[in-house]
């Protein structure tokens, strides 16, 4: 209990206690570290965006918008996950605007899922992800993600055994937040096989759909795949691919009984997304092609300078196909340094070295199978990752 108030934080929320995002980011400014830890680009989104919500916001567009979101936005919305997987979906019955994903997501698991329905979800997970099982009284079966040949996949056996008669959902993030897996179509069918096995619906958090890296390990809607249109939710956001975490502007898309159920839970989280920001995001999905583009070139060009300077100070570094996180493994490092885990590798990073960085352990059910982990996010100018690697090598080199 907070020794200022007199009412404890309700038991559901008792075990997540601070995100570690906030977490680190608050000691990274304590040391005056190169804040490598949450995910936020350190440069601004593109000029089109932040024009037209100007403009909406100077000739009066302030009010509530609709609580599924503005047409424009949800026309835009269609247009863009029209081009890349191929689906035509209703604005009106099949589009939802969220107060960025982490809504969505919420909405998803209040709308639709009862006390006590199974969810099967890959770790390490994004960690809101736990939250939101807890706040509906969903029960998560665990799927654990490991190293394997050059990146993290699941096992077929185990994915198998997490799908059961109580299972409802499964939640999938691809690309992954924090290893950089980008799902092939051989694991997102095995997927679809057991969702239609088992009657179960798909909730796909696609936040870091625009950042791939290789034609080889593109990006595939689960939507898009045969017999998956219609019980599968697809999340995403502005946040990463427009360099605008802060105006926190997502969205929900799925079949009109899916929608239903997100929406009945929207309009009682927030009811509506800021109105202004809206135009701006509409704007951005419809014309922004160009600035997506130069980011992901821009991203692919961070991620090799600082995977490559990772290894040679010692990390085990794979290139990460997606997301803009590098998951290294940290234990030559710490052996070195006789520290025993990612929490302990993560603080002396921070206050000796001067990088910051998060501790993976926060993302799994046993914080053991991210003890030898560390997630570096490399969604920040050259200067920034160039001044870390200055830091790394000078202080581990
Ligand atoms: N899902 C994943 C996997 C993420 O990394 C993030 C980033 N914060 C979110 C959801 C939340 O997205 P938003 O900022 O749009 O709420
Ligand atoms: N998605 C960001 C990350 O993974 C953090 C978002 C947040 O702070 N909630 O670093």
């Amino acid at each position: 209990m907070d020794s200022q108030s007199l009412i404890p934080v309700a038991d559901r929320f008792a075990p997540f206690g601070t995100t570690i995002f906030a977490e680190m980011t608050a000691l990274a400014r304590e040391h005056g570290a190169v804040n490598l830890s949450q995910g936020f680009p350190d440069f601004d989104g593109p000029a089109l965006a932040k024009d037209a919500a100007a403009a909406a916001i100077a000739r009066g567009d302030n009010q509530y918008a609709p609580m599924p979101g503005i047409p424009e936005l949800r026309d835009a919305i269609r247009g863009w996950f029209g081009a890349s997987s191929g689906l035509d979906v209703d604005p009106e019955r099949e589009i939802t605007v969220t107060s960025g994903c982490t809504e969505a997501l919420a909405a998803a698991f209040l709308g639709l899922m009862n006390p006590g329905d199974e969810v099967v979800v890959f770790e390490p997970f994004y960690d809101s992800y736990r939250a939101c099982l807890a706040m509906c009284g969903a029960r998560a079966r665990f799927v654990t993600m490991r190293r394997g040949d050059g990146r993290y996949s699941f096992d077929e056996a185990e994915l198998r055994g997490a799908f059961g008669a109580r299972t409802r959902a499964v939640l999938v993030n691809t690309p992954h937040n924090p290893t950089g897996t980008v799902l092939t179509r051989d694991e997102l069918e095995l997927i679809r096989d057991l969702c239609v096995e088992h009657d179960a619906i798909a909730i796909v958090d696609e936040v870091y759909e625009k950042l791939v890296y290789d034609e080889s390990t593109p990006h595939i809607h689960l939507a898009s795949l045969d017999g998956m249109r219609d019980r599968t939710l697809t999340l995403s956001s502005l946040g990463k691919t427009f360099s605008l975490t802060g105006w926190k502007v997502g969205w929900a898309i799925g079949a009109p009984g899916l929608t239903a159920g997100v929406r009945a839970a929207h309009q009682f989280l927030t009811f509506s997304v800021a109105t202004p920001l809206q135009h701006g995001a509409a704007v951005a999905l419809r014309d922004g092609e160009d600035s997506v583009r130069e980011l992901v070139a821009h991203y692919r060009a961070m991620r090799d300078l600082l995977g490559e300077a990772l290894a040679r100070v010692g990390f085990g570094v794979w290139a990460p196909e997606g997301s803009y996180f590098i998951m290294a493994d940290h234990s030559a490092v710490s052996g070195r340094l006789g520290l025993r885990d990612d929490v302990e590798l993560c603080r002396h990073l921070t206050s000796e070295v001067g990088v910051a960085a998060i501790p993976p352990s926060a993302f799994y059910h046993d914080p053991a199978d991210g003890a030898s982990a560390v997630r570096f996010a490399f969604c920040k100018t050259e200067a920034t990752i160039r001044a870390a690697i200055e830091r790394l090598e000078r202080g581990l080199g």
